[in-house]
């Protein structure tokens, strides 16, 4: 990076940080609003986000129409960005957020501070490392996340291991079973703590089906290994079982790349790990917007491209109405063992919506009634057996935009 600091004060309408899905379907949104002055910043050489190293399908379906492997699809968002006249700058990392819509820029064009009328994170999510899991032993190479392994695949031609040990029974599982059943490597096994794959069936059938074993109620204690993992002991029904492996792929369990707002008088929503967010997208700062993968680690890239124009909509609407919005925020809270409910925050002034429901999500497995009660009074209930990592959707009601306090309950 050049040692330079310049400081670029322009009358830009919306500065949109994360070249995904959710951060492209946004500006293409704003462009065909009329909203012309719209930068693009992302850290990467080019746009896509995590869709870059899938070397897999499905992605892009309902927004192109036809089906694309991740690679082809972050290449089409690339040209869709260009035809659309987004001003995009790759290799533009955004090191932190200040209260007026200014944000300070690291490239090799050295240090920059740009301005907006008004901001929008997309920076997408992550699967949990190894130090965050607290995964005990030695510290060998070969432990990593499946977006690791993909980016290894797909931009380096490598393949890390030949026999490793697969954790966690998310979709993006199935991601990591594909790409190295693909790419010349056989998992010994896929491992689940919980009593049943995270994934819906049939989806959790496909380890099986492609002759892995499939363990549930499986964790790891212990992994072995010099330079290389060697081995790694498991807890698996309560009994110690040692396998050997050469390396360790850690999947799922995805967290809000929020790194960026943490530090800003805004933060992040304890439950979802993201920003709060309003109906619209807006955050507790009014001239921040949010959406994708950063509100409520994880959907697919589908979801997160709808949400990005459904936020960019709003985004346009807001600034058509001039001053950023000013009133008070109605807080949503929720009942353990809920995870999370997005949007945490309703506004009655907000403008053009982006969300029509609550998501919904749960911590660990429990059977009950889930319900939502605004100023105390119920409006929607339903009982089931809830899943965690499954998506519930409650709708927002009129309602609730007059309330004092809006709760989703469980009982
Ligand atoms: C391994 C894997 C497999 C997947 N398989 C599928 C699949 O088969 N089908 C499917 O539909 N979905 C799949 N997904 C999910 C899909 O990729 C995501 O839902 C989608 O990419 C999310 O879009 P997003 O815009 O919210 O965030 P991302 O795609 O994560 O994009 C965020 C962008 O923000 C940028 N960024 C972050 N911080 C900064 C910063 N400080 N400064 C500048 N730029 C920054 C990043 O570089 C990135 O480009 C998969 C995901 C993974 C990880």
């Amino acid at each position: 990076m050049a040692g330079s600091r310049k400081t670029e004060m322009t009358d830009r309408d919306v500065l949109i940080i994360g070249g995904g899905p959710s951060g492209v379907a946004a500006g293409l949104e704003l462009r065909r609003q009329g909203v012309t002055r719209v930068t693009l910043l992302d850290r990467e050489p080019t746009l896509g986000g995590a869709t870059r190293h899938c070397l897999h399908s499905p992605f892009g379906m309902r927004e192109f129409g036809r089906v694309y492997i991740g690679a082809a699809y972050g290449r089409r968002l690339d040209r869709e960005a260009a035809a659309a006249g987004l001003d995009v700058r790759t290799g533009h990392s955004v090191v932190s957020l200040g209260e007026e819509g200014v944000v300070t820029v690291t490239s090799a064009r050295g240090v920059e501070t740009l301005s907006a009328r008004r901001v929008l994170v997309t920076t997408g999510a992550r699967e949990m490392p190894r130090a965050a899991r607290l995964l005990p032993g030695d510290r060998p190479v070969g432990i990593l996340t499946t977006g690791a392994l993909q980016a290894f695949v797909a931009f380096h031609g490598l393949m890390p291991f030949r026999r490793p040990l697969i954790v966690g029974s998310e979709l993006v599982t199935q991601s990591a079973v594909l790409t190295c059943l693909t790419h010349g490597a056989r998992p010994v096994a896929v491992v689940e703590a919980g009593p049943q794959a995270l994934v819906r069936a049939p989806l959790g059938l496909f380890p099986g089906l492609m002759g892995i074993p499939f363990w549930r109620n499986t964790h790891i204690t212990d992994i072995r290994g010099g330079s290389r993992v060697e081995a790694v002991t498991l807890l698996r029904d309560g009994q110690p079982v040692t396998v050997a492996c050469d390396g360790v792929l850690l999947t799922g369990s995805f967290t809000p790349e929020s790194a960026l707002l943490l530090p800003t008088a805004q933060g992040v929503d304890p439950g979802t790990g993201g920003p709060a967010v309003d109906q619209s997208g807006r955050g507790r700062n009014p001239l921040y917007f949010a959406a994708g993968n950063v509100l409520r680690a994880v959907e697919t890239g589908g979801w997160a491209f709808r949400e990005g124009r459904a936020v960019g909509a709003a985004l346009a609407a807001d600034l058509r109405a001039g001053d950023p919005v000013a009133g008070p925020v109605i807080p949503v809270t929720h009942d353990d063992p809920v995870k999370l409910v997005m949007p945490s925050l309703l506004r009655r002034d907000s403008g053009m919506a982006a969300f029509r429901d609550f998501q919904v999500r749960f911590r660990h497995p429990a059977s009950g009634v889930l319900s939502l009660e605004v100023d105390g009074r119920e409006v929607w209930r339903r009982s089931g057996h809830w899943m965690p990592e499954r998506r519930v959707l409650i709708p927002i009601p009129g309602v609730a935009l007059m309330a004092e306090r809006v709760h989703v309950r469980f009982r």
